[in-house]
């Protein structure tokens, strides 16, 4: 075994999930900006929208999912996700309440697919049924399926309040976001 080696099983195996949400709350986690690289010496990214793997890997220490549960896509990853992480963050309101995900319910699946592919189409109005996952009826909050362990605030959560959740965990902490939140 390699010192690198030695070195990388002793890293935090760091994971983030999207589901039903904007990005924005990946784009805060970016926002704790030169904080990454003193973090990328605690962690190994195993995961994530960069992370080119084919495969939820196991084993995951920690993993921070943004979105809400909106696809039958989504809930085959989230329980994946789940069955394979040791602590689970949701990041952001989407995750922990629908939020902005969850605008669409009281409308119906049919009807927001109706409007998005045939009323706002200027050509080939047609709904996909084969590129994109099946909606599930309503968009829900992670915790509503899957057990979650911490629940990060905020529209995104701070840059702030993500570093601080992580130096937590990284501490072998259990963070409590609402304490410091405000
Ligand atoms: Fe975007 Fe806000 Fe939802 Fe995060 S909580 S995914 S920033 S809408």
């Amino acid at each position: 075994m390699t010192a690198a080696h030695t070195q990388n099983q002793t890293k935090v195996r760091l994971a983030t999930v999207w589901l039903d949400g904007c990005s924005g709350c990946h784009m805060s986690l970016l926002d704790t900006d030169e904080r990454l690289i003193a973090l990328a010496q605690h962690v190994t990214v195993v995961w994530g929208p960069l992370v080119d793997a084919k495969e939820f890997p196991e084993n995951v220490d920690v993993t921070l999912v943004e979105g809400a549960v909106s696809s039958e896509e989504d809930l085959h990853r989230i329980r994946l996700v789940r069955s394979r992480t040791k602590i689970l963050v949701t990041l952001g309101d989407c995750a922990i309440t629908g939020n902005v995900s969850a605008m669409r319910n009281n409308f119906g699946a049919n009807a927001v697919l109706k409007r998005a592919y045939l009323e706002n189409a200027t050509l080939d109005a047609q709904i996909p049924r084969q590129v994109i996952p099946p909606l599930l009826a309503i968009a829900r909050p992670v915790h509503e399926f899957v057990p979650v362990d911490v629940f990060v605030p905020g529209c995104p959560p701070p840059a702030d309040l993500i570093f601080s959740v992580l130096g937590d965990l990284l501490a072998g902490k259990m963070p409590n976001p609402a304490a410091k939140f405000g």
